[in-house]
């Protein structure tokens, strides 16, 4: 395997003026990573130029993430809001080119909140267009779209791996992937094996996060099971580490992801410890060949 192994920005800070951008990819750097993943919760205003030199001065690939807010969500009934979901996320996706990210994953595919009700059916089929859309662009741009499947109070259209890939299905573009998270999968999947198995080639981009979204290990995701499954897999896509603590608060993130509590205080050696579990666990799931 070759996945190049990153870490989620607001691991170090939840301020994305310019100081707070070059300051997570260095400090991402430091801590051992090869990738930063940027949230681009506020696209329009997002320091895209400033990301990109930090990110060549320190040798670091970066993508980007979003969630949609409820005003631009794309699988909504209301034309208006569909159309506002559009905007962002070209927006999104021009902040990554301008960026020189190589991928925008997330809950690009409606908006991630807590839902009182099921998606209907037009709303789902505005979401398949929006991403099919976006998909024209992303590929002309040479930039790879991943969906994030998340757990049920963050999304009503995408919760399990093979929902994604019915909703791929849907889309028809080969050139979009489905983007997991060990988080959410532990709360919707079977376990943390098969579903990885299942998704297969399609995975595209792979979040690791604990339970609880602190300390990796500490929780009760079965990493065991994800780290051999990617390995079956033969993916080689991005492996990027996902941590939240309210010692880190964005104003937009935290609170939509529901991050009351404080399970570290010190994101550069929470950043380091993930960076060297990660990696143990690709370096030894790569041995059970010579079993
Ligand atoms: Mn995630």
């Amino acid at each position: 395997m070759s996945s190049l192994i990153g870490c989620h920005a607001l691991v170090f800070t939840g301020e994305f003026d310019t100081r707070g951008i070059a300051s997570s990819v260095q400090r991402a750097r430091a801590a051992g990573f090869d990738l930063i993943e940027f949230p681009l919760m506020e696209p329009d205003t997002f320091d895209s130029a400033t990301a990109r030199r930090s990110a060549a001065a320190e040798g670091l690939h970066t993508t980007a993430s979003l969630g949609l807010p409820v005003e631009a969500d794309v699988s909504s009934d209301d034309p208006s809001i569909v159309a506002a979901g559009q905007r962002l996320l070209d927006v999104a996706l021009d902040k990554t080119a301008e960026m020189g990210g190589s991928r925008l994953c997330g809950v690009l595919y409606g908006s991630m909140r807590k839902h009182m009700a099921p998606a209907s059916a037009t709303g789902r089929a505005s979401s398949v267009d929006a991403i099919r859309s976006l998909a024209g662009r992303a590929s002309s741009l040479g930039i790879r779209l991943s969906l994030e499947v998340v757990n049920r109070y963050e999304s009503n259209l995408l919760n399990t791996g093979r929902q994604a890939l019915e909703f791929l299905k849907e889309v028809d573009r080969p050139d979009v992937s489905v983007h997991l998270d060990t988080y959410h999968m532990n709360i919707e999947e079977s376990d943390l094996f098969q579903p990885i198995l299942d998704v297969g080639d399609r995975l595209g981009y792979m979040h690791i996060g604990e339970s609880h979204r602190g300390y990796l290990g500490t929780g009760s995701v079965d990493f065991g099971s994800a780290f051999r499954a990617l390995d079956r897999i033969h993916y080689d896509g991005p492996i990027v580490f996902e941590s939240f603590s309210s010692a880190v608060v964005s104003p937009t993130l935290s609170n939509t992801l529901g991050i009351w509590r404080n399970l570290w205080s010190d994101g550069d050696d929470l950043a380091a410890h993930a960076n060297r579990f990660i990696r143990d666990q690709l370096a030894a799931v790569q041995t059970i060949e010579l079993h």
